[in-house]
């Protein structure tokens, strides 16, 4: 007999990965690893095996490129480039000869030889403490996949995304880049997933797709049968199962004030950055690679605020060189003249090392305190002088600013000035073109730079204080460890004191300070970095709309009484309650 007892309604936190509310029947979607057979091959037939696995390469490299290309006509070129990553992957010289190496050693049959040495790979980038580096361990999952499908002559594991036709919520273990793009979004209105995290591939498929999402829900999948009823909550990342009818009332009305409040927001967008008494604030663009640029056109920034340039290196297989470093950074410039590009220099090394050039970075007991950035640039002379010419090329083409991560100390930033002295002296004897009043700041985020902040101010034409790394120093408190994120506090009167010492000494010497942080990108703090002096703002392109649409809102006399309030107090969470209520008194849902 069927059951028809009224399901218990029940909630399960995840992370939030793409705005909006969904409601519906599930579509569960497992996806479980192929079992590879394992047996000897005979000498005389090694040669067959090694074509065998090169048809194999061959085909799934087709494959790819043919999903690529759908993706390219449905989605367009930017998500389309997502599998760039794939392709790369199967030209990844080391996977390669390391299968074949495997091969001569043991005997076996190429798919267990290939099995063992992307197993190897995919657990080396699990356990890396980066999320962007994790996703990479996911995109050679994927194309591992394929790669076994088809040598075993599969074609491919059970259900399909693609072939869903019903209107459903899509709830699944993972979901592989591959499988997102046969996502059809005229049927999946929501996904929900076991694992994941805000940067893997389907979530920002999803994101381009407007699909709400939730991921990180651990076992969910477990819990859930096919067809039962869900709501995604995408704003809280929150998936609710049997939704009651109060529960729905309840939703359908957050809905629609969440749909009029962004509405509201993005019609803000292009209107300048303006507060109510008329001080004018930039507000820039956090990018990771030179792809971000139409994002930042999209949200009107006032270019970039801070490019993070590592991640070029992090995804290669080998050291990026001169003219491939240019290309990027001048397609980024050029893109986006004359709006300003501040261009990071590396911040590898650390919890950052480079997987494609491990012999160049130590193991480390603590890598935050580690040989990163700076100090790590500061030691290999010519991978920074290489990215330093390339930077200073691409200054011909746009408005290029430079700034250091990691400076610790006036005499850490004189060396890494001579550096670039050094650069530009070598490219004029070489006739080639760059900004010679190329602005050159610091990032302040270590404690010593902040306490130093004068003699620093006195050779740099701007700082941008990088709150992330800054509040961790402060407060010992590791930045990525979930165990102690609740003391982790932007508003601890520590960080406050630091940010006005920072800006004040900054003013003194005549130069702007930005804030570039994840700080920056929460309204919540707008009125109070604005009230304790930060000139600029950088951020991720979607936390735009907010923080803008606050600025218009405020006056920077409140935003001045609203810091020195702050500064008087010495509780970290009233300080909060006080920036709190100040930001939703004036960005409210209506
Ligand atoms: C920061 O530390 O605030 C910062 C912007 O740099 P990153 O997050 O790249 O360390
Ligand atoms: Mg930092």
């Amino acid at each position: 007999m069927p059951d028809v007892r009224p399901k218990e309604e029940y909630s399960v936190q995840g992370i939030s990965a793409s705005q909006g509310i969904a409601y519906g029947q599930i579509f569960l979607y497992i996806q479980t690893e192929i079992e590879v057979p394992v047996y000897h091959v005979n000498p005389e037939k090694r040669m067959e095996e090694i074509g065998r696995f090169e048809v194999a390469l061959l085909a799934t490299r087709q494959q790819i490129q043919q999903i690529q290309a759908q993706v390219e006509k449905n989605l367009g070129p930017d998500e389309a480039r997502i599998f760039d990553a794939h392709l790369m992957v199967l030209e990844d010289q080391a996977l390669i000869a390391e299968t074949f190496r495997e091969f001569e050693l043991n005997g076996h049959n190429i798919e267990t030889c290939f099995n063992t040495v992307s197993r190897r790979y995919i657990k080396a980038f699990d356990e890396i403490d980066d999320e962007y580096l994790r996703e990479r361990g996911g995109d050679l999952r994927d194309v591992a996949q394929r790669v076994l499908h088809n040598l075993l002559g599969r074609t491919g594991g059970g259900q399909k995304l693609s072939e869903l036709v019903d209107k459903r919520i899509v709830v699944a273990n993972d979901i592989s880049p591959s499988d997102a793009a046969g996502i059809d979004r005229s049927q999946a209105f929501g996904i929900v997933t076991d694992t994941g995290s805000k940067t893997s591939h389907a979530v920002i498929v999803a994101r381009s797709m407007k699909i709400p999402a939730v991921v990180g829900v651990r076992d969910l999948t477990k819990r859930l049968r096919n067809g039962d009823w869900v709501i995604v909550d995408g704003y809280d990342g929150v998936v609710i199962v049997n939704p009651s009818e109060q529960t729905l009332f309840r939703y359908g009305k957050i809905r629609l004030q969440k749909k009029s409040f962004e509405q509201r927001l993005m019609e803000a967008v292009r209107l300048p950055a303006i507060t109510q008494d008329g001080t004018t604030v930039p507000l820039r663009a956090n990018i990771e690679h030179a792809e971000e640029t139409a994002l930042v056109k999209e949200y009107a920034a006032d270019g970039v605020g801070l490019f993070r340039t590592e991640f070029l290196y992090l995804s290669a297989t080998k050291l990026p060189n001169e003219a491939e470093l240019f290309a990027s950074y001048r397609d980024t410039v050029a893109a986006l003249a004359p709006a300003p590009v501040v261009i990071r220099t590396l911040d590898l090394g650390g919890d950052k090392p480079m997987v494609g050039a491990p012999g160049l970075f130590p193991q480390e007991q603590n890598p935050f305190l580690g040989f990163r950035a700076i100090r790590f640039c500061l030691e290999h002379l010519d991978l920074f002088k290489t990215q330093l010419r390339a930077i200073l090329r691409a200054s011909a083409h746009g408005k290029v600013l430079l700034m250091y991560p990691m400076i610790s100390g006036r005499e850490e930033l004189g060396r890494a000035n001579a550096v670039l002295a050094t650069c530009k002296a070598e490219l004029m004897a070489e006739g080639q073109p760059f900004d010679p009043d190329l602005a050159v700041g610091s990032m302040i985020e270590i404690p010593s730079a902040a306490v130093t902040a004068d003699l620093l101010a006195r050779e740099c034409d701007f700082f941008s204080i990088g709150t992330n790394d800054l509040i961790q120093y402060l407060l010992a408190i590791d930045r990525v460890n979930d165990r102690i994120a609740h003391l982790y506090e932007p508003t601890h009167p520590a960080v406050l004191r630091t940010l006005k010492h920072v800006v004040d000494e900054a003013h003194k010497a005549g130069i702007k300070v930005s804030v570039c942080g994840e700080m920056a990108g929460d309204p919540v703090y707008t009125a109070l970095l604005l009230g304790l002096g930060v000139d600029e703002l950088s951020m991720t392109p979607p936390s735009l709309p907010a923080v803008k649409y606050l600025v218009r809102a405020l006056t920077m006399a409140e935003a001045r009484a609203l810091a020195a309030q702050a500064l008087a107090l010495d509780a970290p969470k009233e300080i909060y309650a006080l920036c709190d209520a100040f930001c939703s008194a004036r960005l409210k849902p209506q």
